[in-house]
């Protein structure tokens, strides 16, 4: 399965879709998953990825398919 999948019309890999979410760069992103969930916002489809936006933190995302929604595990 390709890691690249479309978000709001746009192709991304998992470490584009990981500083959509950061709004920032980040050292590394995980190939996409797809979450088992809706978007609570559009109830569009949700993306999953974990990434390290630095070399002491790893983060697990989601990320609307269709509109600007976003969350991360982060406390
Ligand atoms: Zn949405």
């Amino acid at each position: 399965m390709s890691e690249n999948r479309v978000v709001q019309g746009r192709m991304v890999t998992g470490r584009k879709l990981a500083e959509l979410i950061e709004d920032d760069s980040v050292m590394e992103a995980e190939p996409i998953e797809d979450a088992d969930r809706e978007c609570p916002d559009c109830g569009g489809g949700v993306l999953k990825v974990g990434y390290m936006p630095s070399v002491t933190e790893f983060i697990t995302g989601w990320k609307c398919q269709d509109c600007d929604w976003s969350e991360t595990d982060r406390d």
